[in-house]
């Protein structure tokens, strides 16, 4: 029965918004079932699992530049949530026994981000008594957090600056290295450091890899870089896990259970797949993204807020005369960024105000008025997909064009689901609206960016 219940959900691979990998090799999946029922936190029990996560570590810090002498410690935790909290609660320690030995006050410190978080980043603000500092993005700063603005909101209580190797909102990498030489003069004039620690969720496998790379110093090789997360279950090509819950035991993660599998599946793509692997899967994922924003740009009705099919340098929109690849050509000669296309009417489009672009969610604060579509390319969408999902964008597109307002608006979907009719925000949720904070945590940073 629930089997059979299960059936009425979608198919995980033709989910366009998830960065969460939806494809695994089958002896990787084998591998997963046989240790299913391991526990990360039964350390005498499982010693050869404990020897195949401490390995993961030196690779994963050397894939991110770690200098030569340089130990990078590092564990496996549920995400990426739970490690930019760690990475956060480091930093807030360091700050805070830095001010001890100053003998200056500890009660006020503050955290620099970017209004296009992922909301992970703002939870830790919330749970560990920081101060968020979210600053606005703007077209100027190509919806990433702005150096220049960062420059005007540190302090001497600025614990760190959390920077994000691949915003999920539009796929953009933020400029770390800019950021950190807005750091080096602050720290120069005031004698005050303040580190930083990369949210590379999704970046962190692909930046790596990919002929592109960042564009910049974003890893170990900065030594303003004093932590990084990503996540295994986007572009590091394991499946997600089970989320346990657990109480604050005698170790660095913040969750105490937690399944083994998924890190044995990491290490075997890591050995199995090995760098020239990933980079072919990641450069493969990046040629199918520009091909679908080349695409959608040829049509005339779209314009993608993503840039990673713009050659290198260039940033305004201009449609692509040829959709299709060039021979030789990587991902080198565009901008960096992830595999993200985020789209929205063209303004030739806007002639046809009577059709709402609809299943998009709004840019960060201060940008909210531009909404996007976004679809995530991940390895498993193959060509033949794309060419289906490009030539249905089209054919609907058009037949929307076609309609007039009285029938769209038959056509149109409203509320999607039964389940979404009935839900509520709970009691008072009207008084919580008028008297909360001005952006709740109820209302989420946005829609699932997840
Ligand atoms: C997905 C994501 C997170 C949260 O990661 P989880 O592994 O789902 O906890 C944080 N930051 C960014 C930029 C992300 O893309």
């Amino acid at each position: 029965m629930i089997k059979d219940e299960l059936d009425l959900d979608g198919r995980p691979n033709l989910n366009l918004a998830s960065f969460v990998g939806t494809y695994m090799e089958r002896e990787a999946e084998a591998l997963m079932i046989e240790n299913i029922s391991k526990n990360m936190s039964d350390a005498d029990e499982y010693p050869a699992m404990m020897d195949i996560h401490a390995r993961c570590i030196p690779i994963i810090g050397n894939m991110w530049g770690a200098q030569k002498g340089q130990h990078p410690i590092g564990i496996a935790t549920t995400g990426s949530s739970e490690a930019i909290h760690l990475g956060g609660l480091a930093m807030k320690r360091r700050w805070q026994e830095k001010r001890e030995r100053e003998g200056k006050d500890k009660s006020k410190p503050n955290i620099i981000m970017g209004a296009n978080a992922q909301v992970a980043l703002e939870k830790f603000a919330r749970y560990f008594e920081v101060e968020a500092r979210i600053l606005p993005v703007s077209k100027k700063s190509h919806y990433r957090l702005d150096p220049d603005l960062g420059r005007e909101n540190i302090d001497e209580n600025t614990i760190g600056v959390f920077v994000i190797l691949g915003s999920t909102y539009t796929g953009q990498y933020e400029p770390v290295e800019e950021i950190s030489k807005t750091l080096d003069d602050y720290e120069a004039k005031t004698g005050n450091h303040i580190p930083i620690h990369v949210d590379a969720a999704s970046g962190g496998f692909i930046a790596p890899f990919t002929h592109a790379k960042a564009g910049f110093k974003w890893n170990f090789e900065n030594p303003r870089v004093c932590s990084i997360n990503t996540s295994s279950h986007k572009f590091g090509l394991v499946y997600a896990g089970l989320h346990y819950l657990g109480g604050t035991e005698e170790s660095y993660t913040i969750n105490f259970s937690q399944p083994g599998a998924q890190i044995i599946a990491q290490y075997y793509n890591l050995i199995h797949v090995g760098f020239d692997g990933f980079r072919s899967v990641m450069e493969n994922s990046m040629a199918n993204a520009r091909l679908l924003s080349k695409s959608l740009e040829a049509t005339g009705w779209y314009v993608c807020i993503s840039d990673i099919h713009r050659p290198k340098g260039q940033f305004e929109f201009n449609p692509a005369k040829e959709v299709w690849h060039k021979e030789g050509e990587t991902s080198a000669d565009y901008n960096a960024g992830l595999p993200v296309v985020a789209f929205t009417f063209s303004d030739q489009f806007k002639d046809y105000s009577h059709i709402k672009q609809e299943s998009n969610y709004p840019l960060p604060p201060n940008e909210e008025k531009i909404e996007i579509l976004r679809v995530v390319v991940r390895e498993s969408m193959s060509l033949d997909l794309l060419d289906r999902l490009i030539t249905d964008i089209c054919v609907v597109t058009q037949q929307m064009m076609d309609t007039d307002l009285t029938d769209l608006q038959v056509w149109q979907p409203g509320q999607t689901s039964l389940e979404k009719q009935h839900q509520s925000l709970g009691k008072n949720a009207h008084h919580r609206k008028k008297h909360g904070s001005q952006r709740p945590m109820s209302e989420g940073v946005h829609r699932s960016v997840c």
